[in-house]
């Protein structure tokens, strides 16, 4: 039988720690992405994109008063930011600090904080699945940071309008019901978007398919679940699932067809 071998010892690829005056670069750097156009579609991750840019910027502000005032304290905080590899804080030694300091001299229970954060992840989780008013601004984060490139560009309503770029369908194939996302959230063309809906899982419903599929008394709200590294299911509220499918496009058809046989099995 072969020797076993040695365990092979761990190699940092950077030897050296970040120096306060590297680490404020970066964080320049991280708060420039923050903001940098454009914004990623889904809310929850522009939420924590903005939440990110905010905490940069906070940093930075913090670490440079500090390098002026205590260089030597700013290459600690320096190295607590690098970690023992290059990858930030261990978890662990975090999770310790924030219980001996800020935790338990509050009176509170660090694992009943965490408890409640968990419970928020379930509910974001929830609320960026369920469907929203279109009229609503996260309609258009989730959908294409319209508004936001919109005010970037300086383009005006109306040269978007004529590029007919802001008009959504329904997802039902055969209706041909569709409104105009600008109208819907300016407030110009209330009418139009009154009634839509939009879910992150496959896109926009008329007001009479909201009704019937998504706000009705026998709902088939979709939503995304992960089955894997590359793969994931379409799932609906009644219990019906597309299955593994790689494509988005290939789930979204299967809702499709699945919202067709609901509508052919009530007539
Ligand atoms: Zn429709
Ligand atoms: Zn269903």
């Amino acid at each position: 039988m072969p020797e076993p071998t040695a365990p092979i010892p761990h190699e940092p690829q950077d030897e050296a720690p970040q120096s306060a005056p590297e680490l404020l670069e970066e964080l320049a750097h991280m708060y420039l992405r923050t903001v940098a156009l454009p914004f990623p579609r889904h809310p929850a991750t522009f939420g924590w994109q903005i939440t990110a840019g905010t905490l940069a910027a906070l940093a930075a502000r913090l670490l440079h008063h500090v390098q002026s005032t205590d260089p030597a304290v700013a290459a600690e905080f320096a190295r607590l930011h690098h970690g023992a590899y290059g990858d930030g804080p261990h978890p662990i030694a975090v999770g310790r600090w924030l219980e001996q300091n800020i935790a338990e001299p509050a009176g509170a229970d660090l694992a009943q904080w965490s408890a409640e954060a968990k419970q928020a992840a379930k509910d974001a989780r929830e609320y960026t699945n369920a469907p929203t008013a279109a009229g609503k601004l996260g309609v258009l984060l989730g959908d294409d940071a319209l508004s936001l490139l919109i005010s970037g560009l300086g383009a005006s309503w109306k040269e978007w309008d004529q590029h007919g770029s802001t008009r959504r369908r329904c997802f039902l194939p055969g209706c041909t019901a569709e409104f105009d996302l600008v109208h819907a959230w300016s407030g110009e063309g209330d009418a139009q978007g009154k009634g839509w809906q939009s879910s992150t899982a496959v896109g926009f419903a008329c007001p009479q398919h909201t009704d019937i599929f998504w706000t009705g008394e026998n709902q088939h709200v979709p939503a995304w679940t992960s089955t894997g590294d590359d793969s994931a299911a379409l799932e609906c509220t009644c219990g019906w699932s597309t299955g593994t499918v790689e494509f988005r496009g290939h789930g979204i058809t299967l809702y499709q067809v699945h919202a067709l046989q609901v509508l052919r099995a009530a007539t």
